[in-house]
Order: structure tokens, then C-alpha cells, then sequence
């Protein structure tokens, strides 16, 4: 039987690797801190010093990391995956990251023997959970047909969009509306807090009509509580405004709302709440 890799143990790589070695995969996996390998490997996962251990050792290696910075290190640092690759083997890297970080990371497994697909995800800490995410796949066509039993266990709908750096773009404008609607949205639970309209009021009529959402629905309830426990951690949201609002300065698209939005999620980074729920941006906005 054939072995797969996971790198990235955080909020949504620990919860898709959970699904693999459910289904009955062998898995083995790698994270820079080792200690999150203890619960994947008390199910039955080995345990890799490296990552290029895992490459070497597994015919498809998929990756989670933080952004493109953590996806450039785990690639190409010593002990990276890169170091491990051979002719044949698969590179999926599901983080979410700008094109330019997939198509450069593409090019080096390309250039030592491997295959490389770009596969970032949309849906949170429960779709991943629950093997229900949205996988945006691009880049190499015979490793996405072979990762699909993989794309199965975690995702409910597997896109095969084309060439290197579709995915990445499709992901970084879905996140982007995702962030707008998040920052229009605490601003308006903070404009009737302050005309002394009471929020559950404000959700009870939002949820009536033809802007609900789920995403309203489940934040909503959580902001009114006070919990902000990251499913979707804010720093990574704000890195996906940044990348999205980068896209827009290489393409000439104005994206006025986004930058704004961007500059709501800046503003709640440095005030702490970083590792906080991308929700958590309602606190910078209605201080
Ligand atoms: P997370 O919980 O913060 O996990 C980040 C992972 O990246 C951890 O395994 C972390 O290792 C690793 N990492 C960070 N910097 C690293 C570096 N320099 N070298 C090696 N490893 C490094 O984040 P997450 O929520 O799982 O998100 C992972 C990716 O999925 C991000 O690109 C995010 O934008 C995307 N995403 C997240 C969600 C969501 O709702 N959470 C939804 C869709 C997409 P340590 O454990 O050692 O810190």
C-alpha cells in the first residue's frame, strides 16, 4: 500500500490528516513543532524529522503551512521537501499563498524529477473537520487525478482550475469577499450597538432576509458572546487581503472595499488579536 505525507499539523492540516488516517491511509507527518505529531501519531501516523524524510518516503507529500513564507521554507530550507523529491513522486501544497510562491515552488520539484500541484482550500476548522472543504486545485493534471482519493476524504467538491496559480487566485478572491463581508458586517453590528439597537435584533432581521448566510449566522452569535477561539486565525486572513489586494495592483483592478477591509484586519493585528478569530476584527471596529 501506498504512503502519504502531511506537513503542517495547525488548525486545518491536523484535522485533514485526521481524515486521511481515518480512511485508512498510511500517513506519515512532519510539523515544525513536534509536539502536535503526538495526537496524528497516537492514530497510527509515523513521524518524520523532516520533511524531506516524508518526500522521500511517501509517493504523494501534501502540505498546510502558515503562508507563503512558511511554504518557501518547508520547500526549499535544508531537510525541506525539495531535498526529498524524486522522480515521480507528488508535491500538493494546500496553503493558502500567492501564485508567484505556487508557480516558484512548482518550478523546483519540476526541475528535480517531481510533480507539483497548487490545492488551497476554502472552508474553515468544521469543513475540515468534516471532510467537506472546497479543494481549488491547479498545476499538474496526472497528480490531481491521482490525489483525488485524498481530495475525497477531505473535501466534498475537488475544482481542477488549469494552469499553476489559478488556484491560489481563485482562493485569494473568495477569501477576499469572505474578509469584506466580515469587516461590513462588524460594521454594522457596531452601528446599532451604538444607536442603541440591540444586536440580536439586527441578526434576527439580517438572517430574515435575502443577505443571510451562514457565515453571518455562525459569527454573529460568537461576536455577541465574546468568544473569538480561532477557527479561521485573523493574521492569516489579513495575509489573505494583503495578497488579494496585490493581485489587484498587478492586474490594475481597483479594490476599494478590500483595501479598506484590509486596513480594518492591520488594525486589529497590532492590537492583539493576531492568533484570535478573523471574527475578532469587530473589536478594532467598534473601539
Ligand atoms: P495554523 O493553525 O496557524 O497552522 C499553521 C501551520 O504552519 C502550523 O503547522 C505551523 O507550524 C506551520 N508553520 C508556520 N510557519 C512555519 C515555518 N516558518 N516553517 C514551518 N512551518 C511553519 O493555520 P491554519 O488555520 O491551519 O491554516 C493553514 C493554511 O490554510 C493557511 O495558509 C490558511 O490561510 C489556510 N486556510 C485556513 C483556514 C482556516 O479556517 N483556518 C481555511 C482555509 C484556508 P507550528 O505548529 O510549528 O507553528
Amino acid at each position: 500500500m501506498e504512503r502519504y505525507g502531511f506537513l503542517g499539523l495547525g488548525i486545518m492540516g491536523s484535522a485533514m490528516a485526521k481524515n486521511l488516517l481515518k480512511a485508512g491511509f498510511q500517513v506519515t507527518v512532519w510539523n515544525r513543532s513536534q509536539d502536535k505529531c503526538a495526537e496524528l501519531a497516537a492514530l497510527g501516523a509515523a513521524v518524520a524529522a523532516t520533511p524531506a524524510e516524508v518526500t522521500a518516503s511517501c509517493a504523494i507529500t501534501t502540505a498546510m503551512l502558515a503562508d507563503p513564507a512558511a511554504a518557501h521554507e518547508v520547500c526549499f530550507a535544508p531537510g525541506g521537501a525539495l531535498q526529498g523529491i524524486g522522480a515521480g513522486r507528488g508535491y500538493v501544497d494546500m496553503s493558502t499563498v500567492d501564485a508567484a510562491t505556487a508557480i516558484e515552488i512548482g518550478a523546483a520539484i519540476a526541475e528535480n524529477g517531481g510533480r507539483f500541484l497548487e490545492a488551497p482550500v476554502s472552508g474553515s476548522k468544521k469543513p475540515a473537520e468534516d471532510g467537506t472543504l472546497i479543494i481549488l486545485a491547479a498545476g499538474d493534471r496526472t497528480l490531481f487525478d491521482q490525489t483525488l482519493p485524498l481530495f475525497e476524504k477531505m473535501g466534498k467538491k475537488s475544482l481542477f482550475l488549469g494552469e499553476l496559480g489559478r488556484g491560489a487566485r481563485m482562493k485569494l478572491i473568495v477569501n477576499m469577499m469572505m474578509g469584506g463581508m466580515m469587516t461590513i458586517f462588524c460594521e454594522g453590528l457596531a452601528l446599532a450597538e451604538k444607536a442603541g439597537l440591540a444586536g440580536a435584533d439586527l441578526l434576527d432581521v439580517v438572517d430574515s432576509g435575502a443577505i443571510a448566510n451562514p457565515m453571518f449566522k455562525l459569527k454573529g452569535g460568537q461576536i455577541a458572546q465574546g468568544v473569538y477561539q480561532p477557527a479561521f486565525p485573523l493574521k492569516h486572513m489579513q495575509k489573505d487581503m494583503r495578497l488579494a489586494v496585490a493581485l489587484g495592483d498587478e492586474l490594475g483592478q481597483p479594490l476599494f472595499s478590500a483595501a479598506a477591509a484590509n486596513e480594518s484586519f492591520k488594525r486589529a493585528k497590532a492590537e492583539g488579536m493576531a492568533d484570535q478569530d478573523f471574527c475578532a476584527v469587530f473589536k478594532a471596529i467598534s473601539s
